[in-house]
């Protein structure tokens, strides 16, 4: 079974862990979101890939869910001592290492695919995992703050102001000019099921799907798309979809998400069981829906809910 992920960050990740055992014989190909990337010291630092590369390979901070186990911070207080910021992002020593590596190999003229490849390499993720796109692609917020509207780069926004002002729009600036990167859409085209796992539905999902020619590849392929609710009992389970979900005019529901992406795109629905009484909404929108536990507590819980987003994904096709 060819199985393909949109993929952000931890949601996606953790979720990505679960499927792999639910499916240990499945080719699964992650598309992963590079809207959350960033040039910091003269580094090129992609959050989201190296997440899901770290959680997939073993290398990830268990309790924090990105950066690397056993950290140290040397650098980071190194650069603070010069006096050069950012302060606000944490950048261990062994993370530093990944985005010199990544740097290093796109100065010498590779395109972030190719390096992607090359850094899975070392830490073996067991899936297929693709930027979704070679383009840079840059998601900025429009925020509120010290009384003025002024947009600034989406880790900005999260990290440096903990998503605390008021956000009005999220722009993936660049990503109307950018390419899929290779080997996207010939693995949606031959996709058995395409997942969408509860990342997050406008800064992770939402980002993917607007670079063109992603989201028409998965509308066209004929198979079964299923997604899973990032949002259990009216609120994200962890992070700030709801404050973005806003900034779309979108309400923090599992159906109201459903319904965002539409049955244009969605086939079928996970919510948790707190949210049963979203499954009519959800099927009037032409959506299958299904109310299952959906907290990522364990690898088993996790690999539960990848077992009935598959089992939806089979109850569409039929
Ligand atoms: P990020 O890039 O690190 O923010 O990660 P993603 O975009 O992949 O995922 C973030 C989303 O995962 C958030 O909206 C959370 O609500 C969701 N999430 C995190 N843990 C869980 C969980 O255990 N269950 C569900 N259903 N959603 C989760
Ligand atoms: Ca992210």
């Amino acid at each position: 079974m060819r199985i393909v992920v949109l993929a952000g960050g931890i949601g996606g990740a953790r979720f990505l862990r679960g499927l792999k055992a639910a499916a240990p014989e499945a080719e699964i190909t992650v598309v992963g979101n590079t809207g959350d990337d960033i040039h910091l010291f003269g580094l090129k630092v992609c959050p989201d890939l190296d997440t899901v590369m770290y959680t997939l390979g073993g290398g990830i901070h268990e309790e924090q869910g990105w950066g690397r186990a056993e950290e140290t911070f040397a650098v980071k207080e190194e650069l603070a001592a010069y006096g050069v910021g950012p302060e606000w992002f944490g950048l261990g020593d062994r993370d530093f290492a990944t985005h010199i590596v990544r740097t290093q190999m796109i100065g010498a003229g590779y395109p972030l695919s190719a390096v992607t490849e090359a850094l899975c390499a070392r830490w073996q993720p067991g899936v297929r995992l693709i930027p979704m796109s070679d383009d840079r692609v840059e998601t900025h917020v429009l925020v509120e703050l010290d009384g003025e509207r002024k947009a600034v780069h989406f880790q900005e926004y999260w990290v440096r102001l903990r998503a605390s002002v008021p956000a009005h729009a999220v722009v993936p600036v660049g990503a109307e000019g950018a390419k899929p990167a290779p080997g996207v859409l010939e693995a949606i085209g031959e996709a058995d099921v395409i997942l969408f796992p509860p990342s997050n539905p406008v800064v992770s999902i939402g980002t993917i799907l607007a670079v063109p020619g992603i989201r028409e590849a998965i509308a066209d392929a004929g198979v079964p798309v299923v997604g899973l609710s990032p949002i259990v009992g009216d609120a994200p389970v962890r992070g700030m979809a709801d404050k973005v979900l806003a900034a779309v005019g979108v309400e923090s529901t599992a159906a109201a998400v459903a319904t965002h992406y539409g049955s244009g795109l969605l086939d079928g629905w996970l919510v948790d069981t707190v949210d049963a009484a979203a499954a009519p909404e959800v099927e009037a929108a032409g959506i299958r829906c299904r109310a299952v536990p959906l907290l990522m507590e364990s690898v088993e819980a996790t690999a539960q809910m990848a077992r009935e987003a598959l089992a939806l994904a089979e109850e569409v096709r039929a």
